[in-house]
C-alpha cells in the first residue's frame, strides 16, 4: 500500500477539483456537482471532465482526466458520479493521473450484494496501490462550509446560503446528512464540514471523527452511525474529543433490533450491541440521541448557546401564555426533566413584577402588574439565570403582539446570563418574524416544545459527561485476588459462585452431594431450612425443569424433594442455605466484541426479560457509577423504601456490582457472559447474597 497522497484536511479543502461526468444539465448528478461548486463559491481550480463537450458552465472541459494535465500542483480531488459500469476505468485513470482522492457518489457496490462488493474491492486495491484515498462509494460527498467547497450533488445545496459554523458532521447516509443540514439551516445553525462516508471502502467514520477533533473550525461533532468498521477505535476518539472540549453527539441505527439476539444468559439477551453502544457513549460522555433531527438541533445548541453549568439542575419555564407554560411543564417528567425550585432571591425579584400568588414556575407573564413590560420580562429572566437551581430557561412563545421584538430580547439575556435559553416559536407561519429576528441575531430557536425538551435532555447528557470526565479513574476494591483457574464452556452454579466469591461477592453457602444421604448430611452442616437444586451443565433455567426445591424444613422434606427431582441426567445436587431478601436484583457481565467488558444491573428474578428494567455500563465501575446505575432503575424507589417498606441495603448492591465489574474487567474476552440472578437484597445493614449464578467461559486462557 502506497503512502496516501493527501491528508484528509486537504481532501475536505482541495485546491483543485475534477468533476467526472460534468454537465450543464442540473438534472444529472455531475451537472449538480459542478453547479453547486460554482454556486456556493468554490475558489479553487475546477476541471470539468466530459468527452462530449468543449466547455461546461463556461469552463474548458476535458475528454478524460488524463487530458486535463499537467495541472500545476496536481489534481487534489476527483468527484465521480458515473454509471457503475464505467467506475473502475475512471478510478484507474484518476490513479494514473496522480489524483489525491476520489469522492465516489456512484452506488450499487458493496451496498448491492457480492458482485458490487467484488468491484468495490477492486477499486480499493487500485486506489491503495496508488496512495489515492477514497470517500464513499455510495456517498453524497462533502460539504465544507468553512472553505466554501461543496463537493456534493445533494439537493440541500439548492439552499440560497449554507451557513458556516461550528457543527462538524459525519454520516453513513448521504441523504440523511443533507436533510439534517437543511433542518439546521432552517434553525439558523452553521456547519464546518459535513462528510458522508457511504460504504467506507477506504476512509471511514472514525478517520473523519479523528479529523474533526483536530479541525479548528469544528466545535461540536454529530455522527450518524450504522456500523463501526473498527469499534475499538471509537472510545479512545470520544475521550480525545472530550479532552479537546468538543461535544460528540450521535445517532446509531439498529436500536429496535436490540435484544433480538437469542442468548444463553439473561445478561446477553438484555444487553445487546445497541445497549453496549449506548453504555459506551454514556461512559465516555458522548450524547446518544434517538432522533437525528434532535441531534442536529442539540449540536446547534451546543455550538451557539452557553453550556449547562452542570447536570441535574431544574428548568425555568416562562412565557406570556398560561396554556403554553403549563403544557410545557406537563411534558417535563416524561422527558426526564423537572421544574426548578426557585431561590428566595429569585422569588423576591419576581414579586416586584407580579402578585405573590403568581410567583411560581412555570411563570405566566400575563400576570405582571404592568401588563408584561419588556423590562419585567428581562428582569425575571436575569433572576432565573442567576438562580443556583436553574440550569436553563425555556420560553414557549405563542401568538402575541410584538413577537419579533420580544424574541429579540433573548439573545442578549442569554449571553449575559451564561446559561442556555431555549426559545420555542410555537406558532407556525405567523411566527416567522420572530424566527427571522433570531436568525439575524445568530441565536437558535425551536419550532416545537418537544424538540426543545429533547435538546435539553441532550444538553443534560453532555453536562453529565463533562462531570464524569473529571472523576478519578476507578480503583480496584480491596481483597480481590486473581480469578481462579476456570474450565472452558458453561460453568455449573457452584463453579460460577466460587468465581463470584473469589471477588468478594456474597453467595449462598452450599455443598455438592451425589445421594440423598449425602444431601441430608450437607443440610445438617448448613442448617435447615435448605434449598435443593439438581445440577447439570446442560441446563440453563433450572426452575423451568422442576430442579429447584425451596424452603425444605427438615430431613424428611429434603428426602421427599430429592425423590421428586425429575428424571434427568444430573451431575449431582446442590444443597444450599435458604436465603431471605426483600428484593431480587439481577447482576450480569458480558464481553462485547469491539467495546470490551460490560456490567448490568436490573430488576431481577424470573421476570427480568419481561420487565427489561436494566442498566448497562462498561467495566470496571467506580462505586459512584454503580450507585448511579441503581438510581436509574425503575425499581429504585423500592430499594430506597416505599410505602412503609424498609430501605434496602443499597451499599451492599453497589459493592457487589462494583466487584462484578472488576471480575469482568479481569477476565476480559474470556468471560463470554455471567448472571447473578437473583441477588437477594436485605434491609439496610443486612447485606445481599447471590442465590444463583451462571457463567460461560470462552477460549484463549492467558
Ligand atoms: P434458575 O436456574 O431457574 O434461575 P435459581 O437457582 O435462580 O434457578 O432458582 C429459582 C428461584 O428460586 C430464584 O429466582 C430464587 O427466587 C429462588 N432461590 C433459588 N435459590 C435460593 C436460595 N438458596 N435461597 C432462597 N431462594 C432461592
Ligand atoms: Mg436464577
Amino acid at each position: 500500500m502506497a503512502e496516501p497522497r493527501l491528508p484528509l484536511a486537504r481532501i475536505v479543502s482541495p485546491l483543485s477539483v475534477a468533476v467526472i461526468g460534468a454537465s450543464d444539465d442540473v438534472g444529472k448528478f455531475g451537472g449538480r456537482v459542478i453547479h453547486y461548486l460554482i454556486k456556493h463559491g468554490y475558489s479553487g481550480r475546477l476541471l470539468p471532465i466530459n468527452p462530449n463537450r468543449a466547455s461546461i458552465r463556461g469552463l474548458p472541459a476535458f475528454p478524460g482526466i488524463g487530458a486535463a494535465g499537467p495541472v500545476p500542483g496536481g489534481i487534489d480531488v476527483a468527484i465521480l458520479a458515473v454509471p457503475v459500469a464505467h467506475l473502475l476505468r475512471q478510478v484507474e485513470d484518476c490513479a494514473a493521473a496522480g489524483v489525491g482522492a476520489c469522492i465516489i457518489i456512484t452506488g450499487k457496490l458493496a451496498d448491492a450484494g457480492p458482485e458490487g462488493a467484488a468491484l468495490e474491492a477492486q477499486i480499493l486495491a487500485v486506489a491503495r496501490a496508488a496512495g489515492m484515498r477514497l470517500v464513499g462509494p455510495n456517498c453524497l460527498g462533502i460539504f465544507n462550509m468553512t472553505d466554501r467547497a461543496m463537493l456534493s450533488s445533494s439537493l440541500v445545496l439548492e439552499a440560497e446560503q449554507v451557513k458556516a459554523g461550528g457543527i462538524g458532521m459525519v454520516s453513513q447516509s448521504g441523504a440523511l446528512m443533507g436533510t439534517l443540514v437543511s433542518i439546521g439551516l432552517h434553525h439558523g445553525a452553521g456547519f464546518s464540514r459535513c462528510i458522508s462516508v457511504g460504504n467506507q471502502a477506504d476512509l471511514e467514520l472514525c478517520d473523519v471523527l479523528d479529523f474533526l477533533i483536530e479541525d479548528a473550525a469544528t466545535r461540536v461533532i454529530a455522527l450518524y452511525i450504522e456500523g463501526l468498521k473498527d469499534p475499538a477505535r471509537f472510545a479512545p476518539l470520544l475521550r480525545r474529543a472530550r479532552a479537546a472540549g468538543k461535544p460528540v453527539l450521535c445517532v446509531k441505527a439498529g436500536r429496535s433490533a436490540a435484544g433480538a439476539q437469542a442468548a444463553r444468559s439473561h445478561t446477553a439477551s438484555l444487553a445487546g450491541s445497541y445497549a453496549a453502544f449506548a453504555a459506551l457513549c454514556r461512559a465516555e460522555g458522548a450524547v446518544l440521541c434517538e432522533d437525528p433531527a434532535i441531534m442536529v438541533q442539540a449540536a446547534d445548541a451546543l455550538d451557539r448557546l452557553p453550556r449547562l453549568p452542570g447536570p441535574g439542575l431544574g428548568l425555568a419555564v416562562i412565557a406570556s401564555s398560561g396554556g403554553s407554560t403549563v403544557t410545557t411543564a406537563d411534558m417535563l417528567p416524561a422527558a426526564g426533566l423537572r421544574l426548578a425550585e426557585m431561590s428566595e432571591a429569585t422569588r423576591a425579584e419576581l414579586r416586584r413584577w407580579m402578585p405573590e400568588s403568581h410567583v411560581h414556575l412555570p411563570l405566566d407573564t400575563g400576570s405582571f402588574d404592568d401588563g408584561t413590560s419588556e423590562e419585567g420580562l428581562a428582569a425575571c429572566v436575569r433572576a432565573f439565570l442567576k438562580d443556583p437551581d436553574i440550569g436553563a430557561v425555556a420560553v414557549p412563545m405563542t401568538t402575541q403582539p410584538a413577537m419579533a421584538a420580544r424574541a429579540a430580547l433573548f439573545p442578549g439575556l442569554c449571553r449575559e446570563g451564561g446559561r442556555p435559553i431555549l426559545f420555542v416559536m410555537t406558532a407556525a407561519e405567523v411566527g416567522n418574524g420572530a424566527r427571522d429576528a433570531l436568525r439575524e441575531a445568530d441565536f437558535p430557536f425551536f419550532d416545537r416544545v418537544s424538540d426543545a425538551l429533547g435538546v435539553l435532555r441532550a444538553l443534560e447528557a453532555e453536562a453529565e459527561g463533562r462531570n464524569r470526565a473529571a472523576l478519578p479513574p476507578p480503583a480496584r476494591p480491596a481483597g480481590i485476588g486473581r480469578p481462579p483457574p476456570l474450565p472452558e464452556g458453561a460453568l455449573t452454579e457452584a463453579e460460577a459462585k466460587a468465581l463470584a466469591a473469589a471477588y468478594g461477592i456474597p453467595v449462598t453457602r452450599g455443598v455438592l452431594a451425589r445421594s440423598a444421604e449425602e444431601a441430608v448430611l450437607a443440610a445438617e452442616a448448613i442448617g435447615y431450612p435448605v434449598v435443593l437444586k439438581g445440577v447439570s451443565r446442560a441446563v440453563v433455567h433450572k426452575s423451568d425443569l422442576g430442579l429447584v426445591k425451596l424452603n425444605l424444613a427438615d430431613a424428611k422434606a429434603l428426602r421427599a424433594a430429592y425423590a421428586a427431582l425429575p428424571d434427568l441426567p444430573l451431575d449431582g445436587v446442590l444443597v444450599q442455605e435458604m436465603a431471605r431478601g426483600e428484593a431480587e436484583l439481577i447482576l450480569g457481565a458480558r464481553w462485547e466484541p469491539g467495546f470490551g467488558p460490560m456490567v448490568l444491573v436490573g430488576a431481577g428474578g424470573v421476570l427480568v426479560e419481561l420487565l427489561r428494567d436494566v442498566q448497562l455500563m462498561p467495566a470496571p465501575l467506580r462505586p459512584a457509577d454503580a450507585e448511579a446505575m441503581l438510581r436509574r432503575l425503575a425499581v429504585w424507589p423500592v430499594l430506597e423504601g416505599v410505602r412503609g417498606r424498609p430501605a434496602l441495603d443499597v451499599a451492599a448492591a453497589v459493592e457487589a456490582l462494583t466487584r462484578l465489574s472488576w471480575l469482568a474487567a479481569d477476565l476480559g474476552p474470556r468471560l463470554v457472559e455471567m448472571d447473578l440472578n437473583p441477588l437477594l437484597l436485605r434491609a439496610r445493614g443486612q447485606g445481599a447474597v447471590a442465590v444463583d449464578a451462571r457463567a460461560t467461559i470462552g477460549g484463549e486462557q492467558p
